[in-house]
C-alpha cells in the first residue's frame, strides 16, 4: 500500500496557514481515504458521481466532500444532499440545477466558478468575459440556495513554471477584481482553488486557499 499517512502528514506540515488541503481521492479505494482521515484530513475531492456516492456510504459522516470534476446537470440530485462544495461549476444551467436540488434538500450549496485560463482547449470553465457577464446578470441574488464561494481553475499541463505562475496570477488578480466589484460585503466569496500535485507551490505563491492534491498523497491512479 502507498504510504498515504506519511505523504499527507508531510504535506500538511508544509502548508502555510490559510491554505487548505483537498485530498483528491478519485480512483483510489476507500481504505486510502480512511488512512488520510486517521491523520486528521477531512476534505476530500472526487470527480465521479457514482464513485463518490459509493464512498460516502462507507466513510465517516464528518468528511467534507468537494466535487471537482465535470458535473452533468442530471446527476446533481445524487450529490445535493451531502456535498460541501461543488468546485467545477462551468455553466449557468448547472447553477440553476444546483439551486433547484439544494432547495429540495433544504440546503444552500457552496460553489466555485471554474475559470478557463489554461492554454488547452480541452479544459472547461468560463472565460473571464463570460464570468464577468454572469456576475453582471446578478447571478448572486437569483439563486438563493446557491452560495458563490470563490473561483477554481486548473493550470496548463506543462513544466513551464513561468507559464503556470502567470496563469495563477491572472486568476488571483481576477479574484481581487471580482471581490471588490461584486462581493466586497460578502465574506463567503473567499476561496481560490488552484494548485495540484505538480504545481501547488506556485499556486500558493499566487494566493491559493485550496490546493487539490491527488497523486502526491495517494500515488498513481489505476484506471
Ligand atoms: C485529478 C484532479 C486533481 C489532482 O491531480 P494530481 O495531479 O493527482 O494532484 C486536481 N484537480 C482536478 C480538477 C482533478 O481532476
Amino acid at each position: 500500500m502507498y504510504p498515504v499517512r506519511d505523504e499527507i502528514t508531510k504535506l500538511l506540515a508544509e502548508l502555510p496557514s490559510g491554505v487548505k488541503l483537498v485530498a483528491v481521492s478519485k480512483y483510489h479505494p476507500a481504505e486510502y481515504i480512511a488512512e488520510a482521515y486517521e491523520v486528521g484530513q477531512r476534505i476530500f475531492g472526487e470527480s465521479h458521481v457514482q464513485e463518490l456516492r459509493a464512498k460516502v456510504e462507507v466513510l465517516p459522516k464528518d468528511i467534507e466532500w468537494h466535487f471537482i470534476g465535470h458535473l452533468q446537470t442530471n446527476k446533481v440530485k445524487y450529490i445535493a444532499p451531502f456535498v460541501s462544495l461543488i468546485e467545477s461549476v462551468d455553466s449557468e444551467r448547472l447553477i440553476t440545477e444546483i439551486n433547484k436540488q439544494a432547495f429540495k434538500c433544504g440546503r444552500t450549496i457552496g460553489i466555485l466558478l471554474e475559470l478557463h485560463i489554461a492554454k488547452e482547449e480541452s479544459k472547461s470553465g468560463f472565460s473571464l468575459d463570460e464570468c464577468t457577464a454572469l456576475l453582471d446578470s446578478d447571478v448572486k441574488n437569483r439563486y438563493p440556495n446557491v452560495r458563490i464561494c470563490g473561483l477554481m481553475m486548473m493550470g496548463s499541463n506543462t513544466d513551464d513554471e513561468a507559464q503556470l505562475e502567470s496563469e495563477f496570477k491572472q486568476a488571483s488578480d481576477y479574484f481581487n477584481t471580482l471581490k471588490s466589484r461584486y462581493f466586497h460585503d460578502d465574506d463567503s466569496f473567499a476561496e481560490r482553488s488552484w494548485g495540484m500535485s505538480g504545481d501547488y507551490p506556485i499556486a500558493i505563491r499566487q494566493h491559493s486557499t485550496l490546493i487539490r492534491i491527488g497523486t502526491k498523497i495517494f500515488g498513481p491512479r489505476i484506471y
